[in-house]
């Protein structure tokens, strides 16, 4: 582990100083390898299709039948040879969805038919109801095509076919089509436990009374949510004051999961206890820093296939850490192929200050507009302020550089 560094930022005067030491730091590409080039996926467990949405699929899943499974039809009406239209046809009985006509088709009979109902051997098309006409056991039918309104067999998905790859991420949509094509589970990973931890002796529950120097705990509550939506499992533990043997022990627990996250305690002040206490428990620090903003103070370490996460405290670097180097983490230990952030282009709609030394991920909300998406930063972008944050649904990429990124340039944003 890396010496305490010294204060790399003179307080009060932020923007007329550059940034001590900050040239040597990984940036989020670098760091993020790291990170991902420790993460061995998890073991693959059988999960119910209904409970499938946000797992990743471990194994490629198959057609259990053809889908649909038999010629049905497309819409409410009469089941015919194609070469008897146009005519008047004498209706011999029905097919119902679910209850086929049990019978071949003789040539010259319509069949009532419902919409998903078989249609039956002989037919080969139907006419939609609306262009029938009805006279006691007869129908007045307009011509129709051969397989007009027949939805055939195999035509959505062949039995055996591979539906999903080892790797998808499933969301609503997939696993309508997995439990379509008969699969009652699929193999996906396990969901990584994950610890969170947040520290700090200034800390209270929300709902409870501030004492002097005291602010609600509002991390854990953030990064559970977090968690949950990129499919891990969190186990929030009791926050812990900034007392050397409370943290060592709280983080001792933590490090029985798959992946442990702490909050608070990475910088450089004297109550910032966390990288010793990990040290001391024989995680072995992989970087501390990065050249990110908000959020330089991260730190990552493992223990065996542990793997640690130190968020800094300030609520909306905690976010950004998160996004960048967690996520990316679960998703990968839940095998997916692709676990990096997923940034989408935009435009911003006002100038983007960059800074020299840092790449900076700004709040924005994201504004459709017929040229495409536009991203406006809201106002606050101080790393303590979440409440500022509220109306975001965007993380703006701000490379580091000079000047600025001016207004309808294109930029690179992570939807929240
Ligand atoms: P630290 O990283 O521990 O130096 O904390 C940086 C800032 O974040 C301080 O203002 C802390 O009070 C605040 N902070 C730390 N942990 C939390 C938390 N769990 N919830 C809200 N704010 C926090
Ligand atoms: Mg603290």
């Amino acid at each position: 582990m890396q010496a305490v560094a010294p204060r790399d930022q003179i307080p009060g005067h932020a923007g007329d100083y550059r940034e001590v030491g900050v040239d040597d730091l990984p940036g989020i590409d670098e760091a993020l390898d790291q990170v991902l080039s420790r993460v061995q996926p998890l073991a693959a467990e059988a999960v119910p299709v209904a409970a499938a949405a946000g797992r990743v699929l471990a194994q490629d899943a198959r057609a259990v039948v053809d889908l649909p499974p038999f010629a049905s039809s497309a819409m409410d009406g009469y089941a015919v040879r194609a070469s008897d239209t146009p005519g008047r046809l004498p209706v011999g009985g029905q097919s119902a969805a679910g209850s086929p006509l049990g019978r071949p088709q003789d040539a010259g009979e319509a069949i009532v038919i419902s919409t998903g109902a078989v249609v039956p051997e002989g037919a080969d098309a139907v006419v939609p109801v609306e262009v029938t006409e009805r006279d006691g056991d007869v129908v007045r039918v307009e011509a129709v095509n051969a397989g007009a309104h027949v939805r055939p067999r195999g035509g959505d998905a062949r039995s055996g076919e591979t539906i999903g790859c080892a790797g998808q991420l499933l969301g609503p949509t997939q696993v309508g089509a997995l439990a379509a094509v008969g699969l009652a589970s699929v193999v996906c990973a396990r969901r990584p436990q994950v610890a969170v931890l947040a520290t700090g002796s200034e800390l209270r529950a929300p709902g409870e009374t501030l004492g002097p120097g005291e602010i609600y705990e509002s991390n854990t509550a953030l990064i559970a949510a977090q968690v949950r939506s990129a499919g891990g499992e969190p186990v929030v533990l009791a926050p812990v004051a900034d007392d050397a043997e409370a943290t060592r022990e709280a983080l001792a627990r933590g490090l029985e999961s798959d992946v442990l996250i702490t909050s608070g305690g990475v910088s450089v002040g004297p109550h910032d206890l966390v990288r010793r206490a990990l040290q001391e428990l024989g995680a072995a620090e992989v970087f501390w820093r990065v050249a990110v903003k908000p959020g330089k103070p991260i730190a990552f370490a493992t223990r065996g296939t542990t793997l640690v996460f130190g968020l800094p405290g300030n609520p909306v670097s905690s976010l950004v850490g998160f996004e960048l180097f967690v996520r990316p983490a679960l998703l990968a230990l839940q095998g997916a192929t692709r676990p990096q952030p997923a940034f989408l282009p935009g435009r911003a709609a006002v100038d983007l200050p960059r800074n020299d030394a840092r790449d900076e991920l700004v709040r924005a909300r994201v504004r459709v507009e017929p040229e495409g998406v536009v991203l406006e930063p809201v106002t606050g972008q101080d790393s303590h302020m979440i409440a500022r944050a509220f109306p975001a649904d965007a993380l703006v990429l701000v490379p580091r550089g000079d000047g600025a990124v001016p207004a309808g340039a294109p930029v690179s944003y992570l939807s929240l």
